[in-house]
This record gives C-alpha cells, structure tokens and sequence, in this order.
C-alpha cells in the first residue's frame, strides 16, 4: 500500500474473527477487492469455544471449511447438559434426538477459538481477501455523511489510509467504530460477570456425552464446563455483576470459591491442574457484555457480530449470531456494489432479519434464566404448549441447535424439509418471566407465530447451503421484504405472488426491549 495515496476496495473488513472472516470471504467470492485488518498475529486467543450446528453445518459449507473443520479434530459436540435448579437431576438433550438431525449433521463442536478463528481467516486470504495481521484500525475517512474509508497503524507502527465503498465494523466488543452507529444500549436483566480458566485434566460426563457443554446452576450463577480436548477443559462461572467485588481477594481465590460451592464442578476437578502458562495461562474476566447497539447500520458502514449485540454464553449463540449476520450483511453488500437494489432496502432487509435472531435467542435465555429454582416446571411449560414431553423436548433442541443440521439426507425433498419443520416454533413455549419484583410479566410478542416465522428463517439458512438453486421459493420474512438469491450471497426482489410476507417487522425487537 503506497503511503502518499488512498489505497481502493470495495470493502474493508476490520476484525478477524468469525464475523469478519465470514463476511469478508463472501463478499470475495463475488470477485470483489476485499481488505480485512486484523490488530492481533493470529492465532490469538478468544473466548467462544461452544458451537451450534448452524455454524457447523450452515455457514462452514458455504465458506467451504467443512473439510479444514472436520481435520482440526475439535471436540465434537452431541449436544448439552444441564443441572439447572433446585434438584440433583441432570439432564441433557442430543441434537441427534431430533428426527430432523440425524446423521453426521447433528453435532456441532467445541473448539479452540485459536484454531477455529485461523482456519477461517486462512480461508478467507485463500478466496481472495487481502488479510492483514497487527493492523489497527484508529478512525474512520468520512465524505458526504458516508463512511468513506479507515485511517489504521500497520504492523510497521506507520499510519495509513485506505477508502472502500463499504466499511464492515466486526471488531467484536471492544469496538470504536460501534460509536457511528448510534449508542450501545446494555440489558437491564442480563448484568452478569465471567471468571473463566483452563484446566488440565478434568473428568469427562460419561458417553455418549463426554463431548458435551455442561452447565451446571449453583448458588451464585452458573457454570460452564467445556471439553475442548481429551485433556483441556475451559472453566467459567457466570456470576450477578455485584458479585465483581470479591474478586478483590483475587481470580484465583475467587474462582476456587465458586468452584467450591458447586459440587458437580468439583468433583469433575478433582484430580485437575490449572493451566498456568502460555495462551491458556491466565484467569479472565468479561462483564457488560449482553447488549445491542441502537443502529446496525449507516451510509457506507455495517456492524456485524459483538460490535453490534451479544446476550450470554448459555446457549453458545455468540459465533451463530456473528457468523449468520456476516452472512446477512454479504448478501447487502453484494446487491449494492452491483448496484441492484436500492441500499436504504438491502441494510434494513440486514438488519431486521438480525434484530430477529438476536431477540429470538434473548426471550429464549429470558424464560431460561427464569427456570432458575425448578427445572420440573420447564418440562412443564413445554408439556403445557404441546401436550406431548416428547415433541416439546424436541422443539427445544431444534432452537437450542439453531434449527441447524442441513444435508440431503435430512428430507426426501426441499419441500419435505420445509414441511417437516411448519409449526416448529409453536412448540416453543417462553410466555412470561419474573418481572423482578415477584409477578409474571408476558413476553411480547407471544410465542407462537414469532417463533414459528422465525424458525423458518433459519431454516432458510440452513437449505442454503445444501440446496441451492433447488431451495424452494422463498417468502419475504416482512411485507415487502427481501428474499434470498439461489447462491445465497444476495438479496432480490421477490414475485409479486410470493410477497405476502408473514413475519414481524424487525422494528418491533428495538433495544427499548431489552
Ligand atoms: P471477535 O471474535 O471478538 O473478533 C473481533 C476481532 O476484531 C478480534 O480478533 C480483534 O482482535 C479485532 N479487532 C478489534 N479491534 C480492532 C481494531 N481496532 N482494528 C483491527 N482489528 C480489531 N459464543 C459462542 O458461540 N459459544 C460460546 O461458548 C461462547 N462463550 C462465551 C463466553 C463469554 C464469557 C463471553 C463474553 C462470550 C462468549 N461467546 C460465546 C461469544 C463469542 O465470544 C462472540 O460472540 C464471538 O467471538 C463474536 O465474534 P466476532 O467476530 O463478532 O468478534
């Protein structure tokens, strides 16, 4: 890159994570001039090990990782276990219990994010994108109220500019582009604090669920337990904010504390080392972290991933929600820059479709959160809704899975897989939570057709990457909405027979909500 001169691109990625590879490679693939700049060497260390199917068997097929995915080893991942309440009763759920997940398609994988997040943007330099490690990005070049460009320190510590027609923000949490783009607003029911750490030989639950999150309530929170290898396991405990003022006597007394106080995360430490050197090394502590930015979204600028919202690590939707907005905000910046649509549509369509997914994961670990003291009444709600355990265990599983497990071998045709999956939503059953001071408060919208119209969305998705030209025709989710292109990397218009629409405008998932 010449110092005295704008460099050119038609986008300009910043940050190296999921979000940002992902969005960054699909916008390559159309054969466009993509820079990514990333302010770590990579492989750098993250937190986010815990994968849903819809990651794994969406968005890794369209990338074209699912080969480098399945030889790193990672972890694979049957599903969850949870000791969830008052009781001794654990419990878990297999992705594979679902009919419509069977086969190789119904795991996911715990991964180490090191290694995930190389893979992925190895990819990324591989289709195209012009990947830059040890660049920080400082400031962005404005020109006529659009973002216009990015002002960064390359790894030589000299300052540089570069112009593009799109800027995508996917700096994760630590985001100061984020600031543009309207105002960070945090949750005032999710205030929790992480202590997390690695250990070195930690038991294993017992098969086929050895490969599993565990997550265990206790007293003060919640912890995870997460094998990432045969030996290495990462250790975290999810605790009220206010309880951030015993850490004054120290990560380590504080996390023995917890560990303590949670016999099941005991015993399984029994005979376990703490990792205390290398990348692994350290005890951490992330709090603030469940939000939503006010604008996803302004001329010439995109958030995508933690930049623009995260809720909480319980249902591991943190890579589903960067990855599947990556994908969301490709498919607007490749309709713009061929100038097909109009942009004011395409980052709405984005938009919207993204606030949906966030809030269906964020009223889903509300009434979750809500079980707290008594894990029967969950079974309850769902027998309540669907009047048979069985299928409300399973429509629990297809969400928590992210209605992932795509593949031929799912459905005897596209309109079968769709078929199979009507009504899914219905099943689900949040409908009310504590309102804090001891009275029910219903969640709105209620359940049923939100659900419903929202799981169909991923599906969607999930079709996409197998099916392709052959996916049948697609319904705008919002009247006079967007629908998805045959490869999936675009949005068009749809025919005017298919432009009912049945979902709910975006809007109405505002951050007023949370
Ligand atoms: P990131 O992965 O954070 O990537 C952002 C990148 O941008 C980084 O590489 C950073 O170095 C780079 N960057 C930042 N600033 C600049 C700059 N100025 N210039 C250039 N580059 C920059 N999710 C799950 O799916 N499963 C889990 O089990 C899970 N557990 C979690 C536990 C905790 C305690 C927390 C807080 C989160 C958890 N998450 C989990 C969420 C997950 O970590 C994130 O949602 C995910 O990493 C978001 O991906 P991203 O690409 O948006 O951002």
């Amino acid at each position: 890159m010449n110092n005295n001169h704008d460099a050119e691109f038609d986008v300009i990625v910043v940050g190296g994570g999921p979000g940002g590879s992902t969005v960054a490679t699909f916008v390559a693939m159309q054969g466009r001039r993509v820079l990514l700049l990333e302010k770590q060497a990579m492989p750098a260390y993250k937190i986010g090990e815990s994968l849903l199917p819809a990651t794994v068997h969406g968005i890794c097929p369209m990338l074209g990782v699912s080969k480098a995915i399945q030889e790193a080893n990672f972890m694979p991942k049957l599903g969850g276990t949870f000791r969830w309440g008052k009781g001794d009763k654990t419990w878990d759920f297999l992705f594979s219990v679902s009919s419509k997940m069977p086969g190789p398609t119904s795991t996911a994988y715990q991964v180490e994010r090191m290694k995930f997040d190389t893979i992925l943007l190895d990819n990324a330099r591989k289709k195209g994108v012009d990947v830059r490690e040890q660049h920080s990005v400082t400031d962005v070049l404005m020109e006529d109220g659009r973002v216009a460009g990015l002002v960064f320190t390359d790894d030589s510590g000299i300052v540089r500019r570069a112009r593009a027609r799109y800027v995508v923000d996917a700096s994760g949490h630590q985001t100061s582009l984020a600031r543009l783009s309207g105002e960070r607003i945090y949750s005032k029911y999710f205030q929790n604090l992480a202590l997390f750490g690695y250990f070195h030989g930690g038991g294993r639950l017992p098969a086929p669920n050895q490969g599993n999150i565990f997550c265990i309530s206790f007293e003060h929170g919640w912890f995870w337990y997460i094998p990432l290898t045969d030996t290495l396991t990462s250790v975290g405990a999810v605790v009220a904010k206010e309880l951030g003022s015993l850490l004054t006597n120290g990560h380590e007394a504080t996390l023995n504390e917890f560990i303590r106080a949670c016999p099941p995360v005991q015993r399984l430490l029994a005979n376990a080392t703490r990792v205390t050197s290398g990348p692994y090394g350290e005890l951490r502590v992330r709090k603030d972290y469940s939000y939503s930015h006010t604008k996803f979204w302004v001329p010439g600028m995109v958030l995508v991933g933690d930049s623009a919202c995260f809720i909480d690590p319980v249902f591991s939707s943190g890579v589903h929600l960067a990855t599947y907005s990556a994908l969301l905000a490709a498919r607007s910046i490749n309709t713009c820059l061929r100038n097909e649509l109009d942009e004011q549509r395409c980052f709405s369509e984005f938009e919207a479709r993204y606030r949906r997914e966030y809030a269906l994961f964020y009223d889903f670990l509300l009434a979750f959160y809500d079980l707290n003291n008594d894990l029967d009444s969950y079974f309850w709600h769902a027998r309540r809704v669907t009047s048979s355990p069985e299928i409300g265990n399973r429509a629990f599983i297809d969400l928590v899975a992210g209605v992932a497990g795509s593949g031929e071998n799912l459905y005897s045709s596209p309109e079968e897989f769709f078929r199979q999956r009507e009504g899914l939503g219905k099943l689900l059953f949040p409908q009310s939570v504590d309102d804090g001071a001891g009275a029910r408060k219903p969640i709105e919208p209620k359940g049923a057709e939100f659900y419903a119209s929202l799981v169909s969305e991923v599906v969607q998705l999930q079709a996409q990457a197998t099916l392709r030209e052959q996916r049948p025709a697609e319904t705008p989710l919002f009247p006079g909405g967007l629908v998805a292109s045959p490869d999936g990397l675009h949005w068009r218009e749809v025919a005017s027979s298919q432009a009912a629409g049945s979902g709910t405008m975006g809007e109405k998932y505002d951050v007023g909500r949370l």
